[in-house]
């Protein structure tokens, strides 16, 4: 296969952390941009991919290319199990207990849309309720608002902190009885913030609402467990756990995904059609019509061997040693503040300057070869939350250094020397 067996030995077992070793497996990394080594800290937006993933994909299409759950010839059946085995690696990394549980999407967004467009519009009635927080991605907003307004619903808001935090005694006034889904982030893209699931999960399941969990932000840095979390439905994007764009899982479990009905119509989501009836396909094919991003999908799979063969405690671990060494050297900086202090936080840092807009950080920093994120960030009334239009967000991986950490702070003094 695509992985070399030196790359497996460099990172696999309990040896000493070598970044170098790596970095050695992300080439776009090894580039200069206006003159100055890359430095990239935009891995909320998109995680860059390892060898493993090109590798695995550019493989697919070199040998083993046919539509899924089709043919009977052998490249078809090759495929076949190739993507199927996918959806094995995702159920063992979100430890879901079925593989039926996991449904293969676009990504995240889609995930979220596809719960709203069946479960919602199946279940949520005029008068009725969504519970959000105020730390969501648009993504996990706007579908809801959609289903709101469809149905005559209401979608209701639960607030932070001004650390960013989830304020539980406020969420837990605002499960009422009208509530029929709660729809909260694992982790703010914007905030770092982690949001104490399994409290969240349980005072909701006391009520018997069910509750969605947007992944996007914590499948990339922590061990996920849905068994753990306990939450009905989890939604991930291949893109930012290192694997290709395009793809994306949603677990649900399999009584409500049994319950729910199609998503969309077509090949692959049926199991027998006539002009008068057609019969729906079991789970989770039933929500998969069309032919899906096969050599993505095959991808993804490569970019979970790949985490699991570092480990996402291990990763976890280097990333809250970034985290911390980040955050104390960002705080010496006079005249910038740190917008999001949760206490439980991942290795996502947005901030602001006295006087600077974060569009002029980021121009600055892009001269200085530093990719970092500037705007709102799809959380447009997070910010309006804090009362500010936009952020720059430093957002690390794993593959990123204590050195970067340093470039990143030189260059927002550059930021100030030319501003103030
Ligand atoms: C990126 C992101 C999304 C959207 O993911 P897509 O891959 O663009 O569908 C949703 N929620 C959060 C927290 C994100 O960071």
């Amino acid at each position: 296969m695509a992985t070399s067996t030196s790359e497996a030995v460099a990172v696999e077992g309990r040896e000493p952390w070598d970044v170098e070793r790596i970095r050695e497996d992300f080439p776009v990394l090894r580039q200069t941009v206006h003159g100055k080594p890359l430095v990239y800290l935009d891995n909320a937006a998109t995680a860059q991919k390892p060898l493993a993933v090109i590798d695995a994909e550019r493989n697919f299409y070199l040998r083993d290319n046919a539509n899924v759950h089709r043919g009977v010839h052998a490249l078809s059946e090759r495929a076949t199990r190739a993507y199927e085995e996918v959806r094995t690696k995702v159920q063992r990394l979100l430890n879901a207990r079925e593989a039926r549980e996991i449904v293969f999407v676009r990504g995240t967004t889609e995930a979220i849309n596809l719960v709203a467009a069946t479960y919602g519009r199946k279940n949520v009635q005029a008068g009725d309720e969504i519970l959000i927080s105020a730390m969501e991605h648009h993504s996990n907003i706007v579908p809801w608002q959609m289903l709101c307004e469809e149905k005559g619903a209401r979608l209701r808001v639960a607030p932070i902190n001004d650390r960013g935090e989830l304020m539980l005694d406020e969420y837990e006034k605002l499960l009422g009885s009208r509530v029929k889904l709660v729809a909260v982030t694992h982790v703010s893209n914007v905030l770092g913030t982690i949001n104490p699931l399994p409290e969240i999960v349980a005072l909701a399941h006391q009520r018997g609402i069910p509750v969605l969990v947007d992944g996007a932000q914590a499948a990339p840095h922590l061990k996920v467990d849905v068994q753990q979390i306990d939450c009905d439905f989890y939604a991930f994007s291949s893109h930012k756990v290192f694997g290709p764009t395009g793809i994306g899982a949603l677990y649900g479990k399999a009584r409500l995904l049994e319950a729910m009905p199609p998503y969309q119509g077509g090949g692959d989501m049926i199991s027998s059609v006539t002009f008068e009836k057609t019969l729906y396909n079991v789970i989770p094919y039933k929500f998969e019509a069309g032919t899906p991003n096969i050599a993505a999908t095959i991808g993804l799979g490569a970019a979970i061997d790949y985490l699991e063969r570092i480990g996402l405690e291990r990763i976890a671990r280097q990333e809250r040693e970034l985290l911390v060494y980040a955050t104390e050297s960002l705080s010496r900086i006079p005249g910038l503040r740190i917008i999001g202090t949760a206490r439980e936080k991942a290795a996502v840092i947005s901030f602001v300057m006295d006087g600077i807009h974060p569009h002029d950080i980021g121009t600055v920093l892009d001269q200085e070869g530093v990719a970092i994120r500037t705007g709102h960030h799809c959380a447009q009334p997070l910010m309006e939350w804090f009362g500010i239009p936009a952020t720059a967000r430093a957002s690390f991986a794993f593959y990123n250094t204590q050195e970067e950490v340093e470039t990143l702070v030189r260059s927002i003094e550059k930021v100030k020397e030319i501003f103030q």
